[in-house]
């Protein structure tokens, strides 16, 4: 039997990995979290030098080893056999990931590993470019949104549970620019998939934004 891939696209903050990591789990496919991988260049880049420049980035490619395990629900990242998942979601990389997910080179080093991962099992895979370029043939593509407002207060949350002294106006603007960095790209581009399905998650809970995927997935069994 053919194995399923479910694209699921959005913008920072729209609650991907929350719903696609339950959603996968209750599948029973694996989940990728693409942005993961970006955030795994951007962080060698970074621990390499402060000041992450487009040379930096490329330099740090060639021998990066990307690694990505998902057990009960829960994604792990591992850089060059080290775990980095909690390294890779600070406010620092949160502002260079962008610049970093632009270059052409780490695009297509990321994006052919992505298309391996999906080569033998059925998978769950979310970022911003799945639906319109790693896999443009998927089963089911879900683009998902909600209001900047409610993606910065989602973020603010998170980074404050871990302890971040953050403040949300600046996230706000963060993903603002994260946002418009991501969209106006040359190399596929942050958009919705003409047939993509749009969710928006703005004043809907995990629950509900998980069930509505099931439903989209099962249907495409
Ligand atoms: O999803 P997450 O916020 O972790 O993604 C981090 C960044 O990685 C995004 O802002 C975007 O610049 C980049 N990205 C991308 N293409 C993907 C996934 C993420 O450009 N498929």
């Amino acid at each position: 039997m053919k194995n399923i891939i479910v694209a699921i696209d959005g913008p920072a903050g729209a609650g991907k990995s929350t719903v696609s990591q339950i959603a996968a789990d209750k599948l029973g496919f694996t989940y990728i979290d693409t942005g993961a991988m970006y955030r795994a260049v951007a962080y060698k880049a970074l621990q390499q030098k402060a000041e992450v420049t487009d040379e930096l980035i490329i330099s740090v490619l060639p021998d990066i080893e990307i690694t990505l395990k998902f057990e009960n629900a829960k994604t792990k990242v591992f850089a060059d056999g080290k775990e980095i998942t909690a390294e890779i979601r600070t406010p620092e990389i949160n502002k260079i990931v962008s610049k970093v997910a632009a270059l052409v080179p780490v695009r297509e080093k990321l994006t052919e590993l992505q298309r391996k991962m999906g080569q033998n099992e059925n998978v769950l895979m979310d970022g911003r470019d799945i639906g319109t370029f790693v896999f443009p043939n998927a089963d089911v593509k879900i683009f998902l949104t909600a209001s900047v407002e409610e993606r910065a207060r989602r973020r603010y949350e998170e980074l404050k549970a871990k302890g971040f002294d953050v403040n949300l106006k600046e996230i706000e603007k963060d993903i603002a620019k994260r946002d418009k960095l991501d969209s106006e790209r040359e190399m596929a581009p942050l958009k919705k998939a003409d047939d993509a399905i749009l969710l928006d998650t703005t004043g809907l809970s995990i629950d509900e934004v998980v069930e509505k995927i099931i439903t989209l997935c099962e249907n495409a069994r």
